[in-house]
Formats: structure tokens, C-alpha cells, sequence
């Protein structure tokens, strides 16, 4: 079988981020797989528990990519203040061909195209993939992934995952695909209280979640809860009418947006003030809107940036969303270089400081309860848990699967096929998701 097919039948997909999967990453002409132990985001901890239990694991891992696509060496990347604490150093091996490569505590560093120009120092061209730039990105559980489907043809059934903000004892804890959210807040005895939100992810850019219906899906990679007074909070409270009302009545035009846009920094033609401006324009230019699709969502322009409250971040994803279903994205001009501005490198943000912005540094510790016992009762494994066309389910209600059974096939185009987490009965099967109900064991 060739790497491809390997990872696709593992159903690996982006466990750190949108939920790409894996094996359409893999294509000719990589010179250098690039492991991303950067979590930027305040409060998670997921990665760094991971490379704190299983760093030769990672380092085999990435060398068994290397290996198997051809390419010449991988780097782990990981913040300062992070490999500090395991004791890593610049340079150090943890395989035959893999290093590691320290990079600035600053936020967003784990977004895919600063990750790979400060680890290589490649510019990614705007509105490509990184294999343009002969690298390949995965992050550190994906890599575990891989290396579990390369050397013992393991698939996909577990997600680790840091449960922190207003809780007691921020945790780290591995559970099976497809867990009710409820349940591993009732697991860790977690209340949440009047107002208090709780997201998918980070307090930067987390979703939201209703907990009594959320699972925790390949991409969960926080579960972060955060009180309704916090930035955090706030920003997600206001909507898209109050972001446009003000876009069109506060906005001085300071540019200070995309001064500290990281995106502008690396030389990509994204201007977050130009977008703002837009937003009141009755026919802004189909070009400059297009510029939308090279925003990563980072939002230091609304969190750091704006003393007027706008949200320049939540008008470029207005305009990213109708691009998107337009089918339109930014062309880059042929044979320019995009080369970053001598000015990034005093204007990165503290991973710190952007805590405290978001109103969230009060809860900053350090999760000491590492969990793996955690049993569920039920799974509930969706089919569109990653980036391309829903699974196609191949079990029916009352079949018996066995934890890492095929339960679902990938549809046709970019796809994966998703497998049991749970030994257990299927309750029931939707167009959105496969039931499992657990038959040997309850769950504490
Ligand atoms: S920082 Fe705020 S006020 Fe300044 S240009 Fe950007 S959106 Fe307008
Ligand atoms: S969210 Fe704002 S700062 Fe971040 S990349 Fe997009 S425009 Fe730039």
C-alpha cells in the first residue's frame, strides 16, 4: 500500500486544525515534513502533554513519513517557553532525520504559514498549499497517528484533548472519538455556570458549543470553558450587524489592523483596514475582497489591534463565506515574490499578553491531571468530522462493531472513512452521524 493509502484508510485527518486530511496532503516534490507542536492558543496543552509522553513515538513518526514520501528531513516545532519545560533544546534529534527547531512565544505561531517560514523559511505563495513550498504539515497527534497506522495499521479511534479555563483543574485527558461532551464534563464533575460559554478549542478561536449536544470530533482539540465577562466571550456575543454598524461609523482608517496583521507581515496582500473600509462600500472591488481568503482567522486585528471594538476579523469571514460559496479565491500575480516585511519581526504578539487581552491569563495553569481512563457509555461519530465530502456509513442499527471496525466509507473526491471508537452496538445511523452504544462497559 502507498503512504496515501495508508493514511487515508487510518481516516487521519488534521487533528490540530480545519481536519485536512492527511493523506491529500502527501504529493510529489516535499523536501520537509514540518511537525507542529505550536499551540498558540492560551490554555491548551494538548500537544505539549503529547511530545511530554511520546517524543521518540513523534520523532520515529516523523521519520517514517520522511521515509515513506521521500522527503529529506522533518522539523518539530515548538515554542520557547514550551520546550524549555521538557528540557528540548535548537537542534536536537529525536530521529534519524528529525530535529528540533525552537520558534517565538508569540500567537498565532501555530498558523500553518508562519510555522513554515519560521521552521524553514519558506514563504508559502498567497492562496497556495504548502507542498508549493515543498513542505508537508502535520501536527503532533497526527503524527502519532500516522506512526500508529504506519508501523501497527492502526486507525483513528481516540482524540486527546486539554479541558481548561473556568474549571477547578485543567486537564488533559484521551477519549474515544465521537464522546458526548456532556459526558466528560459530568466525567470531570464540571458544572457549568449561568452565562458561562464553553468552546471547541481555544479562547482565541474556539466555536462555541452547546454541551449537552457537542461530541468531540478529530479536530476537538480544547475543550475551553470561559465566563460571559471575559473578551473572549464578548466577541462572540456581538453580531455580524454590529460588527458592519461599526466597520462603517468607528473606523478611522489607522491601519494598525493590518500593521500587526501576521498574514500582511509575512508579505501576503491581506490589508484588514482595506476590508473594514469595504464593508461600506456599495461596490467594493472583487479584488480586494478576494484578499478575505488569506485570513487565518487569527483575530489580532479585533483582539490587539482596534481601540474602536471592530471586528475586522468577523468582516473578512463575512466576505470569506460568500466567497467560498461563490466558489472565488485570491489568484496570486505570477513571479512575484512574497517576501515578509522587515517590521514582523518587532511586531509579534505575547502568547501572554494575548491571554490577557482575551481576558483569559487568569485561568493559565498548567494541566497536572494527565487522564486516560476515561470510558464512554455511547459514541457518536459524525461523517463530516474533516475537510472534504461526509463518510458514507456501511453498518445499520443493531449491528455489532469491534473498536476500529470500519463503520463508515470514504465518498467519492476528498473523503475518509470513519472506524468504531468503541466496542459496542449501533443505536443508530443518520445522515450526520453513526450511534454506538457501549455493551461491555459503563461509563464512571
Ligand atoms: S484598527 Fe480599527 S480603526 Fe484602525 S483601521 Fe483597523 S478597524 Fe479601522
Ligand atoms: S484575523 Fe485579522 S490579523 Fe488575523 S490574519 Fe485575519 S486579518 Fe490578519
Amino acid at each position: 500500500m502507498t503512504l496515501k493509502e495508508i493514511l487515508q484508510n487510518a481516516g487521519i485527518a488534521g487533528a490540530g486544525g480545519a481536519g485536512f486530511p492527511a493523506y491529500a496532503k502527501q504529493a510529489p516534490g516535499a523536501d520537509v515534513f514540518v511537525v507542529n507542536g505550536a499551540e498558540c492558543e492560551p490554555l491548551l496543552y494538548t500537544d505539549f502533554t503529547l511530545i511530554r509522553l511520546f517524543l521518540p513515538q513523534i520523532g520515529a513518526g516523523a521519520d517514517a513519513v520522511v521515509e515513506a514520501a521521500g522527503m529529506k528531513r522533518a522539523v518539530l516545532g515548538i515554542e520557547k517557553e514550551k520546550a524549555k519545560k521538557l528540557s528540548l533544546v535548537e537542534g536536537q534529534s529525536i530521529g534519524k532525520y528529525t530535529k528540533i527547531h525552537l520558534l517565538p512565544d508569540a500567537y498565532p505561531i501555530g498558523d500553518e504559514i508562519s510555522l513554515i517560514y519560521e521552521t524553514t523559511g519558506r514563504v508559502v505563495t498567497p492562496g497556495k498549499l504548502p507542498i508549493t513550498a515543498g513542505v508537508i504539515v502535520g501536527n503532533v497527534e497526527s503524527v502519532l497517528q500516522m506512526y500508529a497506522a504506519l508501523t501497527e495499521g492502526k486507525p483513528v479511534t481516540d482524540k486527546w484533548l486539554t479541558v481548561a479555563g473556568a474549571v477547578k483543574e485543567p486537564t488533559v485527558l484521551r477519549v474515544p472519538l465521537g464522546t458526548p461532551v456532556k459526558d466528560i464534563l459530568s466525567y470531570l464533575h464540571i458544572e457549568i455556570p449561568e452565562g458561562y460559554m464553553l468552546l471547541d478549542g481555544g479562547p482565541a478561536m474556539g466555536r462555541k458549543i452547546q454541551p449537552e449536544t457537542a461530541v468531540v470530533k478529530k479536530t476537538t482539540k480544547a475543550l475551553t470553558l470561559i465566563s460571559p465577562d471575559t473578551e473572549a466571550a464578548l466577541q462572540r456575543m456581538r453580531g455580524e450587524q454590529s460588527h458592519k454598524g461599526l466597520a462603517s461609523t468607528a473606523c478611522c482608517q489607522c491601519t494598525r489592523c493590518t500593521d500587526l496583521c501576521p498574514r500582511f507581515l509575512l508579505g501576503y496582500p491581506l490589508q484588514p483596514h482595506l476590508m473594514v473600509r469595504a464593508a461600506s462600500c456599495p461596490n467594493p472591488n472583487l479584488e480586494l475582497l478576494k484578499t478575505a481568503t488569506l485570513c487565518c482567522g487569527c483575530g489580532i486585528c479585533e483582539t490587539v489591534a482596534c481601540s474602536q471594538g471592530i471586528s475586522p476579523k468577523s468582516i473578512i469571514a463575512g466576505y470569506k463565506a460568500k466567497l467560498r460559496q461563490e466558489n472565488m479565491a485570491f489568484t496570486p500575480t505570477p513571479d512575484r515574490d512574497y517576501a515578509p516585511l522587515d517590521m514582523r519581526a518587532y511586531r509579534k504578539v505575547p502568547g501572554a499578553r494575548y491571554a490577557t487581552l482575551l481576558g483569559v491569563g487568569n485561568y493559565h495553569r498548567i494541566p497536572s491531571k494527565i487522564d486516560t481512563d476515561f470510558v464512554a457509555r455511547s459514541v457518536s461519530i459524525p461523517l463530516s468530522g474533516h475537510i472534504g465530502a461526509p463518510s458514507v456509513a456501511c453498518v445499520s442499527v443493531g449491528d455489532k462493531v469491534e473498536k476500529g471496525q470500519v463503520i463508515a466509507t470514504p465518498a467519492t473526491g476528498l473523503s475518509l472513512p470513519q472506524h468504531a471508537s468503541i466496542t459496542g452496538r449501533v443505536s443508530s445511523v443518520t445522515k450526520d452521524d453513526i450511534t454506538i452504544e457501549n455493551i461491555e462497559r459503563k461509563a464512571e
